[in-house]
């Protein structure tokens, strides 16, 4: 069984989906016992796909200023409520 430090080392390979046969094992299981881990997990995965958004908005063409390109990331990237 993972610990809370040891998942936090896997969290972004997780994410990646890198993790295989046990040690996927061991971080799914660790997230089902963890609450931290599932928040920490969830606002990892937030942050990338914010930073994917952000990334993939300003090489965008049309992207006619900043405050579009946040506004469009912000409703791309709203909370679904489960905490
Ligand atoms: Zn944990």
């Amino acid at each position: 069984m993972l610990n809370c430090q040891q998942f936090t080392d896997l969290a972004s390979d997780h994410l990646d989906e890198q993790c295989r046969g046990w040690k996927r094992i061991d971080i799914r299981l660790h997230l089902i016992i963890c609450r931290h881990c599932r928040r920490f997990n969830r606002h990892l995965d937030r942050s990338r796909r914010t930073g994917a958004t952000l990334a993939k908005q300003l090489w965008r063409t049309d992207a006619a200023s900043s405050e579009k390109i946040f506004s469009n990331i912000q409703q791309t990237n709203k909370p679904t409520g489960d905490s």
